[in-house]
């Protein structure tokens, strides 16, 4: 059956950004919005728009200490003053501008605005292409990411009682949302991301796996860089499934950041388009209701067209380019960025996949023999 499907969306948002020259672009969201319309049939009642709304401060401590949030909101008054270094803003990374506390809070807004459009049951599945800040620390900016919407969401919904399982397979190890669960039972944390050997922010190891009531709760599957779809599916396959119907959480968030493509700049995994469209439609098969956030992906017009692609699976449309009639046949971008919703295969062959496949196995076989014998899975 055709899920009910929401898009968290606004078009003054997706055109914001920190600077002209800082890899986070929301304008991704407007690229992608183009593909949408291009590629699918959005009329219906089964389909809606919601705007992002200003986060309810007061959610904003349920993860932030209240002198970090002090400190947003002065950096984005446009002050700097130099305690801000140590809560890592006014860097390169975390640029500190005029109007960031706002825009902070709007992403965040938006995701919590999607998880409680599941909560009150007016859509199964809900996209928001601007969030998934998954590394902004409790009193700290860390990578792009000043507040921390998906720590916020998750822990409001669980002070309502829902459980909730987060999956992250942004290339990026979701270190923020692993230290706000680390020590509890009530949210389980899946994250596969490329290992802290060769990628920041250097955690995310398959031996972090939660302290106290948490212990068995946290989950990383890092991958050696160069892992391709096989080796990241079997991997997949092999530890979340079994997790997620364990732990039957009443609501997924997703953070499906595009950056495991083998054409993201920032890391060095080779997934493809096949291999990102397999995982993101498995976490919705293994969901009853799922909050996809879009997370990371830097290279703009290729992750616009992933997030398309996985469209398909997250609101249950055929994908039909209403130009050629052809699904994939549309180039789209620069003719240096070409791409189109679907690719050719990729594998990798010889020493380096027999390193990457063996790295896998190692990880799996890890974690089940602390996280899944803990849980008697
Ligand atoms: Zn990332």
């Amino acid at each position: 059956m055709e899920s009910r499907t929401i898009l968290i969306y606004s078009a003054e948002l997706a055109s914001a950004e920190y600077s002209a020259s800082h890899p986070f672009k929301p304008v991704r969201a407007k690229l992608f919005m183009e593909l949408l319309h291009r590629y699918y049939n959005l009329r219906g009642d089964r389909f809606s728009i919601k705007r992002p709304e200003p986060l309810d401060e007061e959610i904003l401590y349920l993860f932030h200490s209240r002198p970090y949030i002090e400190l947003l909101k002065k950096a984005g008054r446009g002050q700097f003053e130099p305690e801000m270094l140590r809560a890592g803003l006014g860097n390169d990374e975390n640029p500190v501008f005029k109007g960031m506390f706002d825009l902070a809070l709007t992403i965040a807004g938006g995701t919590h605005v999607g998880a409680m459009a599941l909560v009150n049951g007016e859509a199964e599945t809900v996209f928001d292409p601007i969030s998934g800040l998954h590394h902004a620390k409790r009193d700290q900016a860390s990578g792009f990411c000043y507040v921390n919407d998906v720590a916020c969401a998750i822990a409001d919904l669980a002070r309502k009682g829902l459980r909730v399982a987060s999956v992250d397979i942004d290339v990026h190890h979701g270190d923020g949302v692993q230290d706000a669960f680390y020590a509890t039972d009530r949210v389980l944390t899946i994250s596969l991301h490329e290992s802290a050997a060769t990628l920041f922010p250097g955690t995310g190891f398959e031996t972090e796996i939660g302290v106290g009531a948490g212990k068995g709760y946290n989950v990383n599957l890092p991958f050696r860089a160069g892992t391709d779809d096989e080796i990241y599916l079997s991997a997949f396959e092999a530890v979340v499934p079994a997790l997620l119907e364990w732990f039957r959480p009443d609501i997924v968030f997703a953070q499906i950041g595009a950056d495991a493509h083998r054409e993201d700049h920032l890391a060095h995994l080779n997934l493809t388009s096949n291999g990102y469209t397999q995982v993101v439609s498995r976490i919705k098969a293994l969901s009853s209701r799922m909050l996809a956030m879009g997370g990371g992906g830097y290279n703009v017009y290729r992750t616009a067209a992933l997030w398309a692609a996985a469209w398909s699976s997250l609101s249950g449309m055929q994908p039909e380019d209403k130009f050629t009639g052809l699904v994939g046949g549309m180039m789209y971008g620069p003719e240096a960025m070409v791409g189109s919703l679907e690719e050719a295969p990729f594998v990798l062959e010889g020493r380096e996949k027999e390193l990457c496949a063996a790295e896998a196995a190692r990880v799996v076989r890890y974690i089940r023999e602390t996280v899944f014998r803990i849980h008697g899975i």
